[in-house]
């Protein structure tokens, strides 16, 4: 049965998204859906659409929310929080302001790294390249971000810059600079929790270490792990077809811990579905009870 919320959205504010905010609530208030959650990546600036949208949709509650990417003693995760209070903490503003930094600093490095290596490719063409998967507004607000591989690697072979099939990691790898670190779980969940925020481990059987490798781990034991590097309030125990999801679940009762589902879009196609993660919705009343 389609579930009448989804709490893991990226909007066009996500450097990877495409989706206007308006068209998620659109779909959710065609489906009668009762909630949905903005979680953008390391953002949420999609505040400033949601003052003006939300009273255009009443019948469907909108969370602002995020998603981190987090560092910790066991490995990167993403983090989901949820319900920002107003103004923002003082310690959250300067938090986003790094996550934006770091982006800006990512994009000079891909622009650097790949006119060191002898190609031709500016700031200039960065933006050009964001403009043409994301509205102007978003770029001009956010200024130079990184750009996903897929529209890098389209990019690249038609400037001639990578052969049709290969890689563009093969590029990239050459340019990254491993010493832009990602802020750490000893700073980022206290200022998260200072602003009222709660905080979800995201998909959490799939994280990484520092050195990209992906690891795939579920079991009580990791979980407890990461509740405690973490600090979290919730787990997202359905996120796309997993058989984990009533192993997480039955964790987060034995915990005390809300659950949450979403289906992580950052695309979308015609007759979008935005019910199908496979949470229950009971979850949804736990959740908004402690938002
Ligand atoms: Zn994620
Ligand atoms: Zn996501």
């Amino acid at each position: 049965m389609a579930a009448n919320y989804n709490l893991h959205l990226h909007t066009h504010w996500s450097y990877d998204g495409e989706v206007t905010p308006e068209t998620y609530l659109k779909r959710a208030t065609e489906l009668g859906m009762r909630c949905i959650a903005f979680t953008d990546h390391n953002t949420i600036d999609v505040r400033r659409d949601m003052e003006h949208l939300a009273p255009q949709f009443p019948h469907v509650q909108v969370v602002l929310g995020a998603e981190f990417d987090v560092d910790s003693p066991i490995g990167a995760h993403h983090i989901l929080a949820y319900g920002f209070s107003r103004p923002l903490s003082s310690s959250l503003g300067k938090l986003l302001a790094t996550y934006r930094e770091r982006d800006h600093q990512q994009a000079a490095c891909l622009c650097q790294g790949m006119q060191a290596q002898g190609f031709d490719f500016s700031e200039e063409d960065l933006k050009a390249l964001l403009l043409s998967f994301r509205p102007e507004h978003v770029v001009s607000a956010q200024g130079l971000t990184p750009v996903p591989r897929r529209y890098l690697r389209d990019y690249f072979v038609r400037r001639g810059f990578l052969k049709e099939g290969e890689e563009v990691s093969k590029l990239t790898d050459r340019v990254l600079d491993p010493s832009i670190a990602l802020p750490t779980a000893d700073r980022v969940i206290p200022a998260l929790k200072e602003s009222g925020a709660l905080v979800a481990v995201a998909h959490p059987t799939v994280f990484w270490r520092a050195e990209g490798r992906v690891i795939v781990d579920f079991s009580a034991r990791y979980m407890d792990r990461l509740r405690e590097a973490f600090q979290i309030d919730g787990v997202e125990c359905a996120h796309m077809p997993s058989n984990q999801q009533q192993a997480c679940r039955a964790y987060c009762i034995r915990q005390g811990l809300f659950s949450v589902a979403g289906s992580d879009l950052h695309r979308v196609e015609a007759g979008f579905d935005l019910g199908g993660h496979g949470g229950s919705n009971d979850w949804l009343d736990e959740f908004l009870e402690r938002l």
